[in-house]
């Protein structure tokens, strides 16, 4: 099913590109938690330990784990002191277009388990305004642990449907970080449970976020909209419909340097998977 529409969507070369994506598990990625260590540290404390690591070319604060299982990482004082947080690659990039600032007045509108709530507001040093909103109880439990881990102590959490904000509301920054099908995330033992239903009732739910985030945005905003997909449906289709209704442009980004990329939008990033990196789109709009 899956299979047959990134056929119908890509044709067969790069379908086969992605399907050879999915066939790997990826390695232990992780950011390092810049309120709380630096690179440095990070790297001396695995050192010790004998865990090898390599640096990603396109962001000091993102480390390559070698030979090392999530479960081990977990039981490193790095990890139980919020120095570190697991993420893949892919996954880091949305908050790093979105720039933060400090000052800004930034919404995190999708924000469990808070990866990327805590990577924006390391981004900004702590001096961002940050409002993390998430609609699931347990998983708005874990927002709350995590962001506490990562010492994220000045960000507003919400636990409600984002699509309820209300309309007064504006902010410098947003992201959307939208719930998607996951068609990005493949890997042997993470097989996507999917079907058309389901990508429909996602590509719903994602032009009522987006739809609400454009309302959301001031005059001059930024919004980051990103998926952990690689269907067009849930990325650039849905983009194209509803940007211009909300007088909303793409702001152009580019790839950065390595990152293994799919044909996608012009001026937005759509991320192959690959043995390192999550099958992932951003995108940068203004209005
Ligand atoms: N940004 C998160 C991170 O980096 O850790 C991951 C977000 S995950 C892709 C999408 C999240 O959106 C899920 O936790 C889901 O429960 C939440 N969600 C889905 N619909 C929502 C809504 N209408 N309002 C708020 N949160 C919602």
């Amino acid at each position: 099913m899956l299979e047959g529409l990134l056929l119908a969507e890509y044709g067969e070369s790069i379908a086969q590109q992605i399907a050879d994506g999915y066939s790997y598990e990826h390695p232990v990625t992780v950011r390092i938690n810049t309120l709380k260590a630096d690179v440095g540290e990070v790297c001396f404390a695995f050192a010790e330990k004998g865990i090898s690591v390599r640096q990603v070319p396109w962001y000091s604060s993102a480390l390559i784990l070698e030979n090392i299982a999530e479960s081990a990482v977990e039981k490193t004082p790095l990890y139980a002191e919020g120095k570190i947080y697991m993420q893949n690659l892919s996954s880091m990039l949305p908050p790093l277009y979105l720039e933060p600032k400090a000052g800004e007045n930034i919404l995190d509108m999708t924000a469990a388990p808070g990866g990327k709530t805590s990577q924006i507001y390391a981004l900004s040093e702590g001096k961002a305004l940050v409002t993390a909103c998430e609609r699931d109880k347990i998983r708005y439990e874990r927002l709350l642990f995590n962001l506490r881990r990562q010492g994220a102590t000045r960000v507003s959490t919400l636990k409600l449907d984002a699509a309820t904000l209300d309309d007064f509301l504006s902010f410098d920054k947003i992201l959307l970080d939208a719930p998607c099908s996951g068609s990005g995330t493949v890997t042997p033992t993470n097989p996507i449970r999917f079907s058309v239903e389901y990508l429909k009732k996602c590509v719903k739910a994602q032009e009522k976020l987006l739809k609400k985030a454009l309302r959301l945005l001031k005059r001059g905003g930024t919004l980051v909209y990103s998926t952990c997909s690689v269907l067009k449906e849930e990325n650039e289709e849905l983009l194209k419909r509803i940007l211009p209704q909300a007088g909303a442009q793409i702001v152009p980004i580019e790839p950065f340097e390595g990152i293994p990329t799919l044909p996608s939008l012009e001026g937005t990033v759509a991320v192959l998977p690959t043995e390192l990196y999550e099958g992932f789109f951003v995108a940068k709009i203004t209005k």
